[in-house]
């Protein structure tokens, strides 16, 4: 999509939002690299990020993912502007960039890996930058950051085989439990595609987390925990589109997202 059409589409869906005011809720954001140096939309430069980091310090409540499923649950009270952080994939910029950022001001954020590239000599993109098990230790000795699974091979959960399934899903937990110690419990599906009704099972059967898209804020009593809806942040959001999807805005954006990944995405399989 050319910019100028990005623009366009951002400012339809500001105009869209004003004629369907929106429930309160909490609001998932998605971050994929902060200061990777790709020439991609969601590489966000490091500055920006910061920027982002100091306006949801100073405007948002930012949860960490465990307490806004208690909130979603209604075992807590919905603080005003809740926000959670997350990162997909997990590449090395978010340890040199992104978590010295959310350190810096205290917000707890939860990166969900693609195990297969942890460590590899490739990252998701095809370059150098992937993130080592040693980042990953780094960022959850932090105590900010919860770690989830992305599957191993980032495949497709919608169009995968139902028995290989079951494997990238445990493949992926057992590699971040034996690398960190931790147990993961939540789980984002690649490139937020909803699953097949198999694939779907086989993620509730062992998390208690499942993000897709949907560009929209979860509110509390009405949302599947296992179908949260999260707020992508492009680099061409910058902070006037940012602070609207921040509290839950730009919805359209996601219906036009659909109707392109779905020929974007016909005939892949990762
Ligand atoms: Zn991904």
């Amino acid at each position: 999509m050319s910019s100028l059409a990005r623009q366009v589409l951002k400012g339809t869906a500001a105009t869209v939002d004003v004629l369907r005011p929106r429930a309160p809720g909490v609001v998932v954001l998605i971050y994929h690299c902060v200061g990777g140096g790709r020439a991609s939309s969601v590489d966000l430069p490091v500055g920006l990020f910061e920027e982002q980091a100091a306006f949801l310090t100073e405007h948002a409540n930012v949860l960490d993912l465990d307490t806004a499923l208690e909130v979603l649950a209604g075992r807590r009270a919905l603080p005003p502007d809740a926000v959670v952080l997350t990162f997909d994939d997990g590449t090395a910029d978010l340890v040199e960039h992104a978590l010295p950022i959310l350190v810096r001001y205290r917000l707890p954020a939860t990166v969900y890996l693609a195990t297969g590239f942890v460590d590899g000599p490739r990252s998701i993109w095809g370059d150098g930058g992937a993130l080592s098990w040693a980042g990953v230790r780094e960022m959850v000795s932090t105590g900010l950051v919860t770690l989830g699974s992305h599957t191993h091979s980032h495949v497709l959960l919608d169009r995968l085989p139902a028995g290989e399934v079951a494997s990238e899903l445990d493949r992926s937990v057992e590699l971040i439990g034996e690398h960190t110690g931790v147990q993961v419990a939540h789980f984002a599906y690649p490139k937020a595609l909803e699953p097949s009704p198999d694939a779907d099972a086989q993620v509730r059967a062992r998390f208690r987390s499942a993000a897709l898209a949907g560009t929209k804020a979860n509110v509390p009593g009405r949302t599947d925990p296992h179908r949260l809806a999260r707020s992508p942040v492009q680099v061409s959001d910058g902070m006037r589109w940012f602070a609207r999807k921040a509290r839950g805005g730009m919805g359209f954006e996601d219906t036009a997202r659909r109707a392109l990944n779905r020929r974007r995405y016909a005939g892949a399989t990762r």
